[in-house]
């Protein structure tokens, strides 16, 4: 089953308190135990990744997330990506969108945002990619 982080939130964080609110910037969510705050505005995926990434944080122990963290952040969002999309997640899609699909319809099908599609493409290994391509070559 895809991961949820709304269901992850609401079975294991029970106290956190989540808000979806305008803020400054361009920041798209804010984690101050036991409050996160997601953007207003944003897209449903993009809201699902940004939760996804602020949980990652509390999984770590991590009470507040800034821009000075920066070896965190790399951390958070590589396993944030890996977390949302699986490799069969990955699979199905490509299966389903055919290997020249782009990178939007990509996100969509994966609820989630575009930075991290491309992020999870880039940590493929060599096996991955070559499984994913041969996919791809069967459902043409
Ligand atoms: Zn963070």
């Amino acid at each position: 089953m895809r991961y949820d982080p709304w269901r992850d939130l609401a079975e294991n964080w029970p106290e956190v308190d989540v808000r979806i609110e305008p803020m400054d910037g361009r920041l798209l969510g804010e984690l101050r135990y036991p409050t996160i705050r997601l953007r207003a505005g944003t897209s449903a995926a993009q809201r699902r990744c940004t939760l996804a990434h602020e949980i990652v944080h509390l999984e770590r122990g991590v009470d507040d997330c800034g821009a000075w963290a920066a070896r965190e952040e790399l951390l958070v969002q590589r396993e944030v990506a890996r977390r949302l999309i699986t490799t069969d997640d990955l699979r199905s899609a490509v299966r389903a969108l055919g290997p020249d699909a782009d990178r939007r319809r990509l996100a969509t099908l994966l609820e989630v945002d575009g930075e991290t599609l491309d992020l999870r493409l880039s940590l493929l290994t060599d096996a991955e990619r070559r499984r994913l391509h041969g996919e791809a070559t069967a459902a043409a």
